[in-house]
């Protein structure tokens, strides 16, 4: 069975132990490759090859106008590899290769972004109203980070992480999902033909517990940037929490598509259908819980029915095919779970229930619609992951707000109506980092993402965010001749 390697120092290496874990192809339901299953010593040895890197004169003493230039060939490397990366991300998470090729030709958008930004960060000279000081700030980055990804989207997040980092001057460890670790691996064989020092960048794959906790412990990474689920994300967070350590936490959704009576109703039906169905659901901004306002209730479940009956669930080689499988067997156990404890507390299904509705052999689920969901019930609070529609019924404005913001969580939010006064009075009144009106999961690199309460800490994307992978200094300058005053008090 093919073998892929970590990257350490700019050598591909085994595991220190020599141990080795299967990744599934979840299409075939069987093992296609073998990643490193590593631990604290490959941890340890990645973080010292990224503290060398950092500390290296081939690294710190290089301009951010050059540091910008690797970034921009590294992203035209992806544009020349990305049908392969692409088709090594399906073999690995079983997600469409259209969708699959649409984000990697996409992701050198952020690698050019952060390119022109690398050398446009700029510190100040501040206007101190002491005559006899020169007062000035600068932005410095903060050292090895550790970005830590899930299995749904490998590259994208990544990118989401490594193209502001890397423009700021810092070095990374870069821990894959044990579910989807290859696409990180052969995209690492660019970064050193992009022409990075070895050491800038690193790849160690391993579990949660084995790789994942010694990195986010380890005393020499300075910030962590993760996504992944809020369980994980909680214990990242409090084990940072003991060295202070900078965090970005891009976790879970339970996200609501709010339909209105006056909406574009074939418009907001097929936002309402992709939004939870595309990528099998397995999307942190899938648009979970559907909000309807009563008087289309009925007419409308039936519109997204009927496009949910009408997908084509097949091989994600296919270019035909519109939904895959799910992404490995024990996330399949889970969304299965999740549909039989919806059924045992007494939901009701619009679609779903039929083995004889997808292909054999895969982790296929059949588009799943639950209708007459309360907004309190397991079933629309809980992050299924997967391709499950709670369709809650509301009566106006006020109730459609009350019920969006009931969740722990604040991803992502959508919102169908014609009425534009409505549009800013929801887009103000809901609790979640990104509101789309009128469309659905439209992210680019130039818009921050990210989210609020349980959904994350911090944004990715943006203008701005190439400085959470900062931190500012301030440089107090004495130019006066005269001898210091009363040294015991303070220059206030
Ligand atoms: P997960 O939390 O199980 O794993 C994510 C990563 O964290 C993996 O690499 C895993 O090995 C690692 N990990 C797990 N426990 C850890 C620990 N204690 N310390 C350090 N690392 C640890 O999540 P998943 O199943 O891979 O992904 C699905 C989740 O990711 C969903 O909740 C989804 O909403 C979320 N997600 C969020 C975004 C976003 O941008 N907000 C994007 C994609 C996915």
């Amino acid at each position: 069975m093919q073998r892929f390697m970590n990257l350490i120092a700019g050598k591909r290496v085994p595991s220190a132990s020599g141990k080795w874990m299967p990744s599934l192809d979840p299409f075939r339901n069987e093992n296609w490759c073998e990643v490193p299953d590593s631990d604290e010593a490959d941890v340890n040895a990645a973080v010292q090859a990224a503290r060398t890197a950092f500390e290296s004169p081939a690294w710190s003493a290089m301009t951010p106008t050059a540091r910008g230039a690797l970034l921009r060939r590294l992203g035209d490397l992806i544009t020349e590899n990305a049908q392969r990366l692409a088709e090594l991300e399906v073999r690995d998470n079983g997600k469409l290769l259209n969708e699959m090729l649409i984000q990697l030709r996409a992701i050198p958008q952020w690698f050019h972004y952060y390119a022109g930004l690398a050398d446009k960060v700029e510190g100040g000279v501040l206007p101190a109203y002491k005559p006899d000081h020169f007062v000035y700030t600068t932005w410095e980055p903060l050292g090895v980070v550790a970005a830590i990804t899930a299995w749904n989207s490998p590259l994208l997040l990544l990118t989401w992480k490594l193209a502001p980092g890397l423009a700021a001057g810092n070095t990374f460890v870069i821990k894959p999902s044990e579910f989807a670790s290859v696409s990180t691996l052969a995209f690492a064989d660019l970064i050193a033909e992009a022409g990075f020092p070895d050491g800038v960048v690193n790849v160690v794959c391993g579990t949660g517990l084995a790789v994942g906790a010694p990195l986010v412990g380890h005393p020499d990474v300075a910030k962590i940037a993760f996504t992944g689920s809020d369980n994980a994300g909680r214990a990242i967070n409090h084990a940072a929490a003991d060295d202070f350590k900078n965090v970005t936490l891009e976790l879970g959704g339970k996200s609501p598509n709010i339909v209105f009576e006056d909406a574009d109703l074939d418009a907001a039906a097929a936002g309402v259908a992709s939004g939870i169905f595309a990528a099998a659901g397995q999307t942190c901004i899938a648009g979970s819980r559907l909000l309807l306002q009563r008087s289309i209730y009925d007419s409308f479940i039936e519109r997204v029915r009927a496009l949910a009956e009408s997908i084509k669930i097949g091989d994600p080689m296919d270019p035909d095919t519109q939904m895959g499988p799910l992404a490995n067997t024990a996330h399949y156990g889970k969304v299965q779970t999740c549909i039989e404890d919806a059924e045992r507390e007494g939901a009701v299904f619009a679609l779903g229930n039929n083995p004889d509705a997808v292909p054999s052999g895969g982790l296929f689920v059949q588009p799943t619609i639950f209708r007459d969901v309360s907004n309190d019930s397991q079933l629309a609070q809980r992050e299924i992951f997967g391709p499950v529609l709670a369709v809650i019924p509301f009566d106006d404005e006020d109730e459609a707000l009350k019920l969006a913001n009931q969740s722990k969580y604040g991803l992502g939010a959508g919102v169908w109506t014609q009425d534009m006064a409505r549009v800013f009075r929801m887009t103000k009144g809901l609790q979640s980092g990104t509101v789309w009106v009128n469309t659905y999961r439209a992210v680019s690199h130039l818009a921050p993402f990210g989210g609020v309460k349980h959904s994350g800490i911090g944004r990715e994307s943006g203008q701005e965010m190439i400085k959470s992978y900062m931190q500012c200094k301030t440089v107090w300058i004495n130019n006066s001749k005269e001898a210091p005053g009363n040294p015991f008090v303070m220059r206030l």
